[in-house]
């Protein structure tokens, strides 16, 4: 044990310090770019006091606190530098209230994604952000990064969703935010200044959530088109057209070569240049109508339609997108990928210059994500045997960040900035908002001590 471990397993308890190898602990899904870190000592506090007594500690003895969720992240959010404490929040994970039957709940910050999607269906409604890997995601995570997901397209990001924070901020207090209400404006609104920080402002420990009404019914239409050009102008036209799908997702050529429609007809799947993934969703009536609407865009913009009604069917085509990140992995064994978004009338430009820009680095390009939000996962797939290959694809990485600015967007839609784009923000931000955002950061982490390097 560290120094740091004996002197934390005297403060929350021996049995809350992780022994043995804490590999686990000290990455996140930035090892496909072979992202590491270590750190002094991993602690699983079970309550909000542990957390709060942890931090305390950490920040009177100038230690570094790094939160830690699933370790699903891709931004590096979560990998500790040497000498910082990890909190693990995977202990946390009571449900402190569950209340169908008024829409809401009351979670720690460690239930998993999944699970409170299940407690929800399982009563009839619905929680509905989706970030892929919510086997393993937090609830806590997905607040830290504001995670989207598909559905985010008609229903919002995680923070859409969050009612109350409870957070363990510098030195070591326990601070509650909004609580079971839908509704606060009194004060500036520190709620949103803690959903997507990434764990440089505080740890958050406990999360009110609202539901809805579960949807009666859901119907993918999957759109193939044979180019990027008929593709997005089908994009625009579902949206122009008021088709109110909740998912527009989108992979491109080089995404749809890595994982291939399979379900679709062989000889389509073959020829296909661009896909695109719609859901229609309410009552049975409506999910029918909308179903029809979309399947007469994408025909109208000269796509073919696919949109199965069977549960094997739909099986298959969400089978099909949940695995695309790990499809597009395999191809080389590694990728660098970022998250840009830009103005949806920009997503032509920013695929295709995705693809310029693989090309300038010589490295296979291709992205994927959510066209209805112009987000993209613009990916570089890398031999991470090849340091000369991970290099080109970290300049690929900065060439994107540019790009995405130059078409009136951001750095990130939905991973946030982490470790991987640590310095972006000065590149592009004017100074005086520069100053604003570091001075959030120091009024609530006056010794930088909260994950640092991170969100800046
Ligand atoms: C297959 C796959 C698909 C994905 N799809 C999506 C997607 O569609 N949309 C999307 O947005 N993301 C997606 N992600 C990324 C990832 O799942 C999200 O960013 C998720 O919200 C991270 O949650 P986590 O619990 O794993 O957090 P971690 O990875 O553990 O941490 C992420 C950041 O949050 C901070 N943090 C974690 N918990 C807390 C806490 N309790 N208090 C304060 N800070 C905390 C960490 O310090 C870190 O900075 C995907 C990831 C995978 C592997």
């Amino acid at each position: 044990m560290t120094a740091i471990a004996t002197a934390l397993a005297a403060v929350v308890g021996d049995e809350r310090v992780v022994r043995g190898p804490v590999d686990a602990y000290v990455k996140d899904e930035t090892e496909t770019r072979l992202i590491v870190g270590s750190c002094a000592a991993v602690v699983e506090p079970r309550s909000t006091e542990e957390v709060a007594a942890v931090v305390r500690w950490a920040y009177e003895h100038e230690v570094p606190v790094v939160p830690r969720g699933g370790g699903t992240g891709y931004a590096g959010g979560a990998v500790p530098f040497a000498g910082s404490v990890v909190v693990s929040l995977a202990k946390l994970t009571a449900f402190r209230r569950f209340d169908p039957e008024l829409w809401r709940a009351e979670v720690e910050a460690g239930v998993t994604t999944h699970l409170l999607q299940r407690r929800a269906r399982e009563n009839g409604l619905l929680y509905p952000p989706d970030p892929g890997a919510g086997e393993q995601s937090h609830i806590g995570g997905n607040i830290a990064t504001n995670a989207g997901g598909p559905h985010a397209f008609k229903y919002g990001t995680t923070g859409a969703w969050i009612t109350g924070i409870e957070a363990v901020v510098p030195p070591g207090e326990v601070i509650t935010i909004g609580g079971a209400i839908t509704k606060d404006v009194a004060g500036y609104d520190l709620k949103h200044v803690l959903i997507g920080s990434e764990g440089t402002l505080g740890v958050i420990t406990c999360a009110w959530v609202r539901f809805i009404p579960a949807p009666e019914a859901r119907h993918p239409v999957v759109g193939l088109f044979p180019s990027t050009a008929t593709g997005v102008e089908a994009i625009e036209a579902m949206v122009g057209s008021g088709v109110a799908v909740a998912v527009l997702d989108y992979l491109d050529h080089g995404a749809l070569a890595a994982a291939p429609p399979a379900f679709a007809d062989g000889d389509v799947a073959e020829r296909v240049g661009f896909a695109l993934l719609c859901e229609a969703d309410g009552t049975a009536v409506e999910a029918r109508s909308v179903r029809a609407a979309a399947i007469a865009v994408v025909e109208e913009c000269g796509g073919l339609a696919v949109a199965p009604l069977d549960a094997s069917g739909v099986a298959a085509v969400w089978r099909w997108r949940e695995g695309m990140t790990g499809a597009v992995t395999t191809v080389r064994g590694g990728k660098v990928s970022e998250d840009i978004v830009v103005p949806l009338d920009r997503l032509r430009e920013a695929i295709d210059g995705t693809h310029a820009i693989g090309d300038a680095v010589g490295l296979p390009a291709c992205s994927w994500g959510h066209a209805g939000d112009g987000n993209l996962h613009s990916t570089f797939l890398v031999d991470t045997s090849d340091p000369d290959q991970l290099r080109r694809a970290e300049a690929g990485a900065v060439a994107l960040f540019d790009l995405a600015v130059e078409l009136g967007g951001s750095l990130s839609g939905e991973h946030g900035l982490g470790l991987v784009k640590s310095g972006q923000l000065e590149r592009f931000w004017a100074p005086r908002k520069l100053e604003l955002h570091r001075g959030i950061k120091t009024l609530f982490d006056p010794k930088g001590l909260m994950n640092p390097g991170k969100k800046q």
